[in-house]
C-alpha cells in the first residue's frame, strides 16, 4: 500500500484498533544492515511503576521475540533508558510535567525483569543532564555514531511510550539518515489526550517511517 493511501485511510478512521490494519503487508525480513532499538522498557513505565503506561507490559513478549531473531542474525541491539538525576527538570517537584521516574540506579529505572536482553546489548542512557529533557535515544548520546560505524542503514523500533520517547527516537533516526520500521504491536502510548498515540504514529509515517505488525523473519 502506498504511503499516501495509508495516510488517507488512517485520517478517515479514528478508532485505534484500526491502525494495525494499515500496517504494511508481508513479513519483515531482517537484513545485515538492520539494528533493533528497544526504547525505555523500564519498571517505572510498566504497570506498577511511577509513570506507568497502560498495557505497557504487552510490548515485552513482542520485543523479546525481535531480540531473539536479531541475535540469531547477529544484528546489534540497543536498549535506551531514562537515567535521570534526582533533581531532573522533567519532574513535577522541579517544575516539570512528570512524576519522579527512572532515577539513575533505582529499581524504577531498571529494565523489566521479563525483558530478555542479550549479554551483548548496548545500553544507551539518556536524560542524564538535570537541565535537559531527553525523549530521544539520540539526544546527547553517541547512538547515531555507533549505528553509522556499524554500517546500519535501518532501525527496527519498539518500546515505550509511543507518543514521547518512541516518537522522538524515530524522528531522530530519520533525521540521522536511517530508515525506520516501527513495530506497532511493540509500542504503547501514554495518551495524555486520547488520540496522542495514533497521532504520533501518523506523524512518524508522514516523516517516512514504515509501520509493521506482522511476523519478523530472521533470514
Ligand atoms: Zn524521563
Amino acid at each position: 500500500m502506498k504511503r499516501r493511501e495509508l495516510l488517507k485511510g488512517m485520517a478517515a478512521i479514528s478508532a485505534s484498533p484500526i491502525l494495525t490494519s494499515y500496517a504494511l503487508e508481508g513479513n519483515l525480513i531482517l537484513g545485515k544492515h538492520d539494528a533493533l532499538i528497544v526504547v525505555d522498557v523500564q519498571n517505572d513505565f510498566l504497570p506498577g511503576g511511577s509513570l506507568a503506561v497502560s498495557d505497557g507490559d504487552a510490548v515485552i513478549p513482542v520485543i523479546n521475540n525481535c531480540m531473539k531473531l536479531s541475535q540469531a542474525k547477529g544484528l546489534p541491539i540497543y536498549a535506551t533508558r531514562d537515567w535521570h538525576p534526582t533533581d531532573h527538570c522533567s519532574f513535577v517537584e522541579n517544575g516539570g510535567t512528570w512524576p519522579e521516574h527512572c532515577v539513575a540506579g533505582s529499581t524504577g529505572a531498571q529494565f523489566s525483569e521479563d525483558l530478555a536482553l542479550p549479554n551483548n546489548v548496548t545500553i544507551i542512557n539518556k536524560g542524564t543532564d538535570k537541565d535537559k529533557e531527553a525523549y530521544s535515544g539520540f539526544q546527547d548520546t553517541d547512538l547515531s555514531d555507533q549505528l553509522h560505524k556499524k554500517g546500519i542503514k535501518r532501525v527496527i523500533v519498539g518500546g515505550l511510550a509511543t507518543d514521547y520517547c518512541v516518537l522522538n527516537t524515530v524522528y531522530d533516526a530519520l533525521t540521522n539518515d536511517l530508515d525506520v520500521v516501527l513495530l506497532t504491536h511493540a509500542i504503547r502510548a501514554v495518551n495524555v489526550n486520547p488520540r496522542d498515540g495514533e497521532r504520533a504514529i501518523e506523524s512518524m509515517i508522514e516523516r517516512g517511517a514504515e509501520i509493521h505488525d506482522g511476523l519478523i523473519l530472521a533470514n
